[in-house]
């Protein structure tokens, strides 16, 4: 069987990297902070001491890491994934990236003589736990059906969306809606909630109205402000809307609503929320009216 190599144990990848051992694959490790490797390692990965390392062992490399940043430095930093020979080998990077960063990395992975494929995904940790994720998909044809088998193991459904970038654009596509939802919901809630709308009745009638989202029921404890751990936070999901404002600008379509919620996503992270969770803005903007009095 192939051995994988996986980077990036921050919230989501600490729970996808497990999956890989369950199906027995042979797996090696990486994290900044190697302190988070350690569940990994007693369920039996390797952990290795540099991307570098990860690449010279692993026949195919998985990462999972906060932005675009953190994938140029664990790539092409110093002791990065391509400072050793890669020819043949296969990268599948799952973070969500920025369209022309994973276009970027493509190449430099192909002038390398191996293949890439960006594969964010949608869906948050409870799903990631369990390898039920929608998996986003750019890549070649071949590349897809190579990539595929490990992919089956995170997703519920793997999108082959086309080629290498297309995931990603994708995956903006689908969290457009979804940041934009958090953002009107936080007005309609603040709203109502002036007008003197209890908030557990407000959100009991949404989730039972045409307005309730799918994710809604699983976000309400943390709407409400009971202790629950954070799974997407505020700063990712303003690293989102840049790159789904940036996309929209270069393919000269308009965007209002998303450069609204933006506006909203940075004054929660200025006001010191970027490591909340991003439904977090709903109690954030209701406070800031009752206070504003
Ligand atoms: P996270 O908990 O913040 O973890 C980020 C990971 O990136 C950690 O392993 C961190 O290492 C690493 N990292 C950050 N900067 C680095 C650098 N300069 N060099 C090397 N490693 C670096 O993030 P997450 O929630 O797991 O999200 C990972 C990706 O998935 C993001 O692109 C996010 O947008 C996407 N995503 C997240 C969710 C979600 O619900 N959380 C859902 C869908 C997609 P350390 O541990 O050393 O800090």
């Amino acid at each position: 069987m192939i051995s994988i190599g996986f980077l990036g144990l921050g919230k989501m990848g600490s729970v996808m990297a497990p999956l890989l051992i369950e199906a027995g694959y042979d797996l090696s490790v990486w994290n900044r902070n190697a302190e988070k490797a350690n569940n990994l390692v007693s369920l039996g990965a390797k952990l290795v001491s540099s991307p570098a390392a990860l690449a010279s062992t692993a026949d195919v490399v998985v990462s999972m890491l906060a932005d675009d940043a953190a994938v140029i430095a664990v790539y092409e930093g110093p002791d990065g994934l391509l400072s050793v020979p890669v020819n043949g080998k296969l990268f599948i990077d799952m973070s969500t990236l920025r369209p022309p960063t994973v276009h970027y990395l493509a190449k430099q992975v192909q002038d390398s003589g191996a293949s890439f494929v960006d594969a964010p995904v949608s869906g948050t940790v409870a799903p990631a736990k369990i390898g039920k994720l929608l998996v986003l998909c750019g890549a070649s044809k071949e590349d897809f059906e190579r990539a595929q088998p490990i992919l089956d193991i995170f997703g519920r459904r793997i999108v082959h969306a086309g080629p290498v970038g297309q995931g990603t654009l994708l995956k903006l596509v689908v969290n457009l809606p979804l940041a934009v939802y958090w953002g009107s919901l936080a007005e309609a809630i603040a709203m109502g909630n002036e007008g003197g709308l209890d908030l557990n009745l407000m959100l009991d009638t949404i989730q039972d109205s045409s307005a309730a989202l799918a994710v809604l029921g699983l976000k309400i404890p943390t709407i409400l402000g009971e202790p629950s751990p954070v799974a997407f936070d505020v700063a990712s999901m303003k690293k989102d809307l840049l790159s789904m404002l940036d996309t929209g600008e270069n393919f000269g379509v308009p965007m209002p609503a998303t450069n609204g919620v933006l506006e909203t996503y940075s004054a929660t992270l200025d006001d010191g929320y970027g490591d909340a969770d991003a439904v977090e803005i709903i109690r954030y903007i209701t406070e800031k009216v009752t206070q504003s009095r």
